[in-house]
């Protein structure tokens, strides 16, 4: 089979990036999945898009997925119903204050609303958040969250509609060059020509370029989060998403009940060898490893909130997801190879940014100008270091269990 551009992997980023080239080009674009489409760490995301936060570079990135969702309700109706429900961030030390402050001028530099709320608006909202020891709180109305697997599947089918091919239970089994020039992939269903092939391979990137001696900066890292039994009265479905830096946490309604995250401080990583193709195949946490963050880990958590002991888990979810050595993501051309390009590293945040991923990839393929400066995503930008070390994916862990924001 020839094409012209080949996607490996149609999780929401290979989607996001055949979305993008199909409304820029009418080159042939094949997209190849092992499983079926977004079945990888797409499926488990928690899936806030929220554009306020620290990284400023990744800013218009998620901005661009604001846009890309009120576009696809439109184009194909009906098919997202994200929760319009705003995102508050909460300060309870001094320093995390002192960061609030910075992230509202951000705000206001980058035109994103925000109000400070008081204790009353936090009672009213969000009944379960104890007030008492909140120093400041910052209200972004127009942050949303979705449902991430639903948000690929657009993306596909947006890109379907203009002529983008799909072959999913189909594994890329090697990337093939001649020369230092792609050209094309060895499959489970055969071989397949193209000039251009983008990696899009969600963790398992590395694998398929491990043989090309090609590395990415990234290494597949742990996160969790916990749900907890319904209780619509105390977490309704228009409930705020949270942000709760000094506790290391985030929450979100989940259909009348509570969905928190927790950064937790181990956030190992796994070696992208040791990655079943599957990953609902895989178990990323033992259930005394589980109880120990919700017991330690959230200790933090549990003291801002008036019912501690109420919180009834239902289940949790733990998946690795590409984080970066610098919580950057790993965007552009592999250096050295003529056609070969990557995108990975989203530092669990591969929803929020999918479709700025989607336009930054589309732009450098067809070496356009780009919306966003490259260079902070330029796969070449750790060139010493080598993703498979232990002292690497701990670099990347810390990404993990050090991240603030949404
Ligand atoms: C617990 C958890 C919570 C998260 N919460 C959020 C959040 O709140 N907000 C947010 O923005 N992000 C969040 N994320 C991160 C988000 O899930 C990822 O950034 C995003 O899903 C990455 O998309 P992807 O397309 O790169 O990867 P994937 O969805 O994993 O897609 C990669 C695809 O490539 C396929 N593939 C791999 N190898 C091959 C091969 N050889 N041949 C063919 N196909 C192949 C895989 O089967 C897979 O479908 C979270 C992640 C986790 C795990």
């Amino acid at each position: 089979m020839t094409n012209d551009i080949i996607i490996v992997g149609g999780g929401i980023i290979g989607n996001a990036i055949a979305y993008y080239l199909s409304l820029k080009t009418r080159v042939r674009i094949a997209v190849i999945e092992q499983n079926h489409l977004c079945s990888g760490s797409t499926s488990l995301a928690g899936s806030l898009i929220t554009k306020l936060r620290g990284n400023t570079q990744l800013i218009p990135m998620v901005e661009e997925t604001h846009r890309a969702v009120a576009f696809l309700k439109d184009y194909i109706p009906g098919s997202i119903n994200e929760s319009r429900v705003g995102c508050l961030h909460v300060a309870v030390s001094d320093e995390t204050e002192k960061n609030l402050e910075q992230l509202k001028n951000i705000a206001d530099e980058f035109n994103i609303d925000t109000e400070t709320v008081t204790s009353r608006w936090i009672r009213k909202h969000i009944s379960w958040l104890k007030t008492s020891e909140i120093k400041k709180a910052l209200f972004a109305p127009d942050e949303f969250f979705v449902d991430g697997t639903q948000l690929g599947l657009v993306y596909a089918a947006a890109a379907r509609k203009m002529g983008v091919k799909y072959f999913t239970h189909t594994e890329v089994t090697q990337l093939l060059a001649e020369n230092r020039k792609v050209t094309g992939v060895n499959t489970s269903g055969g071989l397949f020509e193209a000039e251009v092939v983008i990696d899009a391979a969600g963790i398992w990137s590395n694998r398929l370029l491990s043989p090309l001696n090609a590395l990415l900066p990234y290494a597949p890292v742990r996160s969790v989060y916990f749900i907890t039994e319904p209780n619509p009265e105390k977490y309704p479905a228009n409930q705020p998403v949270c942000i709760l830096p000094d506790a290391n946490a985030y929450t979100r309604p989940d259909k009348g009940a509570l969905l928190f995250g927790i950064r937790d401080k181990s956030s190992p990583a796994t070696h992208p060898q040791r990655l079943h193709h599957d990953l609902h195949d895989q178990t990323f946490v033992s259930s005394c490893e589980m109880w120990d963050i919700l017991k330690n880990q959230a200790a933090t958590l549990r003291s801002l909130m008036n019912e501690p002991d109420d919180l009834k888990i239902a289940r949790n979810v733990s998946a690795p997801c590409a984080y970066s050595y610098d919580g950057n993501p790993v965007i552009g051309k592999i250096a050295g190879f003529e056609g070969l390009f990557a995108a990975t590293g989203c530092s669990g945040g591969g929803i929020a940014a999918s479709a700025g991923f989607g336009r930054l990839m589309a732009e450098l393929v067809l070496n356009e100008p780009t919306f966003v400066q490259p260079e902070p995503f330029n796969p070449a930008r750790f060139p010493e270091g080598n993703p498979f070390s232990d002292e690497f994916m701990q670099q990347c862990s810390l990404q993990r269990s050090g991240k603030k924001s949404g």
